[in-house]
This record gives C-alpha cells, sequence and structure tokens, in this order.
C-alpha cells in the first residue's frame, strides 16, 4: 500500500512574457489606504495589520481570456477588493526598506475576495477572519510582470470596474505603506521567502458582486490587467 500523496496543488502565478511563479504564501496587508481604513471603521494611523490565505486560493489568470470564478459557498457578501500584488524572488530576516526591492520578482494586480458577512461576524466574536478571506479561488491574481521589465516600482492608477463602471480607483501613492515599506515590516515578522505573494491592500469602494458580474482590475503601471467572470456556486 503506498501513502504517497497525489495530486497535491502546486498554485503558480503566470509570467508575463513566459514562464511561471511557484507560490510560496500569501500575505494580506489590511487598511493601506486612509480611505478605505475610514470605511471599514478606523482612523488610518494605525500599523499595517496582515493576515494569510492559503495558496490554494490562488486562481492565476493567463494570457487567453477571463477567469471563471464559482460565487462561494457559505456567504451572502462577497466582495472583490482590487489590490497590488507583489511577488518575491528572495527573502529573508530584518530586511531594510531601502534594500526591498532586491528582493522583488515582479508585480500583479490582484482581487482579495472577502466574505464579508463572515469577516464581519469574525470581527465581532473577535475570532480569526479566516473564514472570511480564505476559501477557494479567494486570490485571483493577474499575469505577474517582472520588475526586470519594468520603469521601476509601479506608482500608477491601480482600478476595479465591475460590468464597465468604475468602483474603485487610486493612485497607488495614496498607500499608507510603500512596498518598500511592507516588505521590511513583514521581514521583522517572519522569514520571508522567494515565492512569497503579498497583497498590498484596497483602497476605498469596496462593495457586492453578484454571478453573472464581469470584474476588471488594472494597474496602469502593468501590462497585464485582470478579468473575472462570476459564475453560480
Ligand atoms: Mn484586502
Amino acid at each position: 500500500m503506498s501513502d504517497h500523496v497525489v495530486n497535491v496543488r502546486r498554485p503558480s502565478l503566470h509570467v508575463v512574457g513566459g514562464g511561471s511563479f511557484p507560490v510560496g504564501r500569501i500575505l494580506c496587508i489590511g487598511r493601506n489606504y486612509a480611505a478605505h481604513a475610514r470605511e471599514m471603521g478606523d482612523d488610518g494611523r494605525n500599523p499595517p495589520c496582515w493576515f494569510t490565505k492559503s495558496p490554494t486560493g490562488i486562481a492565476a489568470a493567463h494570457a487567453y481570456g477571463p477567469l471563471a470564478v464559482a460565487y462561494p459557498p457559505e456567504t451572502d457578501d462577497l466582495q472583490p477588493e482590487v489590490e497590488l500584488v507583489v511577488g518575491l524572488r528572495s527573502g529573508g530576516r530584518n530586511i531594510v526598506a531601502e534594500r526591498a526591492h532586491e528582493t522583488i520578482y515582479g508585480f500583479a494586480v490582484g482581487l482579495d475576495m472577502t466574505r464579508r458577512d463572515r469577516q464581519s461576524e469574525a470581527k465581532q466574536a473577535r475570532r480569526p477572519w479566516s473564514q472570511g478571506k480564505d476559501f477557494d479561488a479567494s486570490a485571483p491574481v493577474g499575469m505577474l510582470c517582472p520588475l526586470a521589465t519594468m520603469n521601476g516600482l509601479p506608482q500608477g492608477t491601480i482600478t476595479l470596474t465591475v460590468n464597465g463602471k468604475t468602483r474603485q480607483s487610486s493612485p497607488l501613492t495614496d498607500m499608507i505603506w510603500s512596498v518598500p515599506e511592507l516588505i521590511a515590516r513583514l521581514s521583522r515578522s517572519v522569514t520571508l521567502a522567494a515565492g512569497d505573494v503579498i497583497f498590498t491592500g484596497t483602497p476605498a469602494g469596496v462593495a457586492p458582486v453578484v454571478p453573472g458580474d464581469t470584474l476588471r482590475a488594472h494597474i496602469s503601471d502593468l501590462d497585464a490587467a485582470l478579468e473575472v467572470h462570476i459564475t453560480p456556486r
């Protein structure tokens, strides 16, 4: 009798220009834009908080069309949060912000899909957020753009449209904590590693989606948009 584990899923992102980026872990920053922090109930002056999603939640966009994402179970309030996503090529501990760019492989746009009703219950009950944040296809991510092909770190506009109407739109420069600051801060808490993926927080404007909706996430500095169709559960 074999006790080998078979068919282990190894989530990876597709890279613009070819290749794939195997995902280690997913670290998600909360409340990194002041206006969104206010809409979620705080004054925007707190240090960054974060939570994790399982890599199995990755739904990786590819070059040939939109992703279909099924409306998940156990929610009636599914909300996408558009976010700049960073993929790390290396890691370490106690990385200084001035050298954090050396650990970056590339950038993508992603959606931190949230079962907001479950997250709100967890907050009220002072329980962990996992039911609200960590589920199948909870992390759709567009194709990864290598930093080596870009003109420095992205500084443009991040946008989410739902059925063609703009819902979230903000300059990335409105982030409370910059990407290098986030890498530095996270590396004081955990050892970062190649393959780690950081969701860097969402701007204001979060709201529910329903089956049939078409979501388009885009960052002006990046070649690769992310299109998601929400299908019935
Ligand atoms: Mn988020």
